[in-house]
């Protein structure tokens, strides 16, 4: 058996972003001892890189705004395959979640008479980000953090112990959710630095691990998105919900080399930055596709006029949802019209004065005047699109965030499912984040109370000890499986990995590029059977990516089957062999499971893949919020039986 620490608490959340946070706050609050277990520092999330904004209904800056446009606007952006329910709670809860952050000590950017500023964002009908410059995710942290932290000074004016309640496990990563029969009962990890494992017990388990950009070579996202909480579900018996959508941002930085993929806020657009082709062309004007054309600027004059009076002009075509700004520069490169390296131009110089800019842009200013040596202020910036973020996830109840399958198991965030369809409207993911973070945490303090204490065996926690360790053996070539061949680098198979899914799965699909992928995927598969790392436990980055690698390795399979079996083009998946958006397709989930529910990734053969897909039936949308539609736009997108319905 192996000696691992063992603590018991109520509820264990695996993340500390926005919706990690958010959850812990909630089950700490409704009396539940709760543990927060993160791979960064505290603070160090993911989320602080976000940068427009929150999306909420608040109506500061157009009084017409209200929670039924930002519903109908979020599914129209996930082209109605959003889980509807999750996008009305999303919409109606949201401004909320802004006020209650504004009483826990965060200062948003205000209008002139005081409110809260929103700002524009692509998809949304009105100014509907609230933002503190283009750093709003660090001050969403930051006050979240602050929280956590008054919350632990009250538990030690009660208890004399400031971790008695709510405790921050930090640099640790979770390697397995711990099951009891069907139940969730806790997690593996092991802390970062030393090495050492734990296991920390507990009647529920929220998910909240963010996104998988990782797994693809040009990517918005940090070294944390391996994708964890989709593995850590998906082997845990809890299906992944839609993960061909993967959306891809329209305008990452393409130059230099060592900074490609990061991201240029959307509110570069919002506030009136213009994309143009090395011919100087505003090309969005050619790409407003049918289902937006009522609602988006025919001539340039009409679009510039709208940001001094949107009541009397329709939006310019830059401020279309990412999915069709990204595939419209994706068309401009491809027909030769790109900037020098590969990108389109993204221009603020000509359109706002420079101090306008730094006040505004901030870090967009010194992002480019650090990293590439170009004054946004006098100069126009390359963009290209770069893997942001991914709609797909962990199936969950709309209501309670419980993850299907597996009782006992909540996820939110990123890496939950559903609710943004096909395609994510910017600034739709803070305010995720909030809502169901919120939701999961209440959820899983209420299934936690009263519940007898799980019983964690000790042969699973044995094998999960044994799969972290493989690694250190896999050079002996004494298993079965190492065939005595060399270890594999794990850094190399991730180098692979990368370059497979940018090429093959990237932002445009092709069915045999598909087929490829899956056959990479699964000699990489093989080969990661044998990544072999050298030294100790003690912080070894190469053992730490080692076992990151199952998790890309099972994501990425998600991903390319979906992909390969969904045959028409909706939101973050285009298929250049099936080019439109098909109304039969409107209402399928594509569901994927282990292959192998008992064994998990090493019982299955290379060959077969670990991953099955099954297809369901979306719940048909409440009447009364597709009354919410005129009818002839319904026309486009839902099937023949769905309206006759
Ligand atoms: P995260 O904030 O990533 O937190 C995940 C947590 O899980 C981390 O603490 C991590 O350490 C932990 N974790 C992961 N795996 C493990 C493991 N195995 N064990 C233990 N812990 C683990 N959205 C908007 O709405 N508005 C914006 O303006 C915006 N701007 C963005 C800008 C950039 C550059 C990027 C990349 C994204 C942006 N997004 C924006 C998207 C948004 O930031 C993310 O979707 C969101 O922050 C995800 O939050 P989360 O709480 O789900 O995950």
């Amino acid at each position: 058996m192996t000696v691992v620490d063992r603590q018991e608490w109520d509820v264990v959340v695996v993340g500390a972003g926005g919706a990690g946070l958010r959850a812990a706050i909630e089950a700490r609050e409704r009396g539940a001892r709760t543990a927060v277990v993160c791979k960064s520092l505290f603070g160090k999330a993911h989320t602080v890189m976000a940068e427009g904004g929150i999306a909420a209904a608040m109506a500061n800056v157009n009084t017409g705004d209200n929670w039924k446009v930002h519903f109908r606007d979020t599914l129209r952006g996930g082209k109605f395959l959003n889980q509807w329910r999750m996008a009305e709670l999303h919409a109606r809860e949201a401004p909320q979640r802004v006020w209650e952050l504004e009483t826990w000590g965060a200062l948003f950017d205000r209008t002139e008479d005081g409110r809260i500023s929103q700002r524009n964002f692509g998809g949304h009908e009105y100014p509907r980000l609230a933002h503190v410059g283009d750093r709003t995710g660090l001050e969403l942290i930051r006050t979240l953090q602050q929280k956590v932290v008054a919350l632990q000074q009250e538990d030690f004016r009660e208890t004399g112990d400031h971790e008695s309640r709510l405790k921050v496990f930090q640099e640790c990563t979770v390697t397995r959710v711990l099951k009891d029969g069907p139940h969730a009962c806790g997690v593996f990890g092991y802390e970062r630095e030393s090495g050492r494992f734990f296991v920390l017990e507990a009647p529920a388990v929220v998910l909240a691990t963010g996104g998988i950009g990782k797994s693809f070579k040009v990517t918005s996202n940090s070294w944390e998105y391996t994708g964890d909480g989709h593995a850590l579900a998906l082997l845990a018996g809890a299906p992944l919900l839609n993960m061909e959508f993967v959306q891809f941002h329209p305008t990452g930085m393409v130059w230099p080399p060592s900074v490609k993929g990061i991201l240029v806020t959307e509110s570069v657009r919002g506030d009136g930055g213009v994309l143009r082709n090395s011919e100087g062309e505003r090309f969005m004007f050619d790409y407003v596709p049918d289902v937006f054309k009522e609602k988006y600027a025919e001539s340039e004059e009409e679009g510039d006029r709208w940001y001094d009076d949107p009541d009397h002009n329709r939006r310019p075509p830059e401020l279309l949802p990412r999915d069709e700004v990204a595939r419209a520069i994706n068309a401009e490169v491809k027909a030769g019209r790109g900037s020098p390296h590969g990108g389109v131009f993204l221009d603020v110089s000509t359109r706002m004065p420079a101090e306008v800019i730094k006040r505004r842009l901030p870090s967009m200013y010194h992002q480019f005047k650090e990293l590439a040596d170009v004054d946004i202020t006098a100069e126009a910036m390359e963009v290209g699109p770069t893997c942001h973020y991914v709609m797909g996830g962990i199936a969950v109840d709309s209501d309670t965030a419980a993850a299907r399958g597996v009782p006992g198991l909540f996820a939110a965030g990123e890496v939950a499912g559903g609710m943004h369809g096909s395609n994510r409207l910017g600034g739709n993911s803070l305010s995720d984040l909030l809502v169901f973070g919120r939701r999961a945490g209440w959820h899983a303090a209420e299934h936690a109370a009263g519940r007898e204490r799980p019983r964690v065996d000790d042969a699973q926690v044995d094998a999960a000890a044994a799969e972290a360790l493989r690694p250190f053996s896999a050079e002996s070539g004494s298993r079965e499986d190492t065939d005595a061949r060399p270890p594999e680098n794990p850094y190399t198979l991730h180098q692979e990995l990368q370059q497979t899914m940018n090429d093959l799965v990237g932002i445009i699909r092709r069915e045999p590029e598909m087929e490829q992928a899956l056959r990479k995927l699964a000699e990489l598969r093989a080969r990661a059977r044998r990544a072999g790392v050298e030294g100790h436990r003690q912080f070894n980055p190469g053992w730490h990516l080692a076992l990151d690698l199952r998790n890309m390795l099972l994501v990425s399979e998600c991903v390319a089957r979906a992909a390969l079996e969904r045959t028409e083009s909706r939101g973050g998946h285009t298929r250049e062999d099936h080019s439109a958006m098909e109304r039969a397709w409107r209402n399928v989930n594509l569901l994927c499971s282990m292959a192998d529910p008992t064994g998990g990734a090493a019982a299955t053969s290379p060959e077969r893949g670990q991953i099955v897909l099954t297809r369901e039936t979306t719940e048909p949308v409440r009447p009364d919020l597709l009354a919410l539609f005129e009818k002839e736009e319904l026309v486009k997108y839902l099937s023949e039986e769905e309206l006759y319905e």
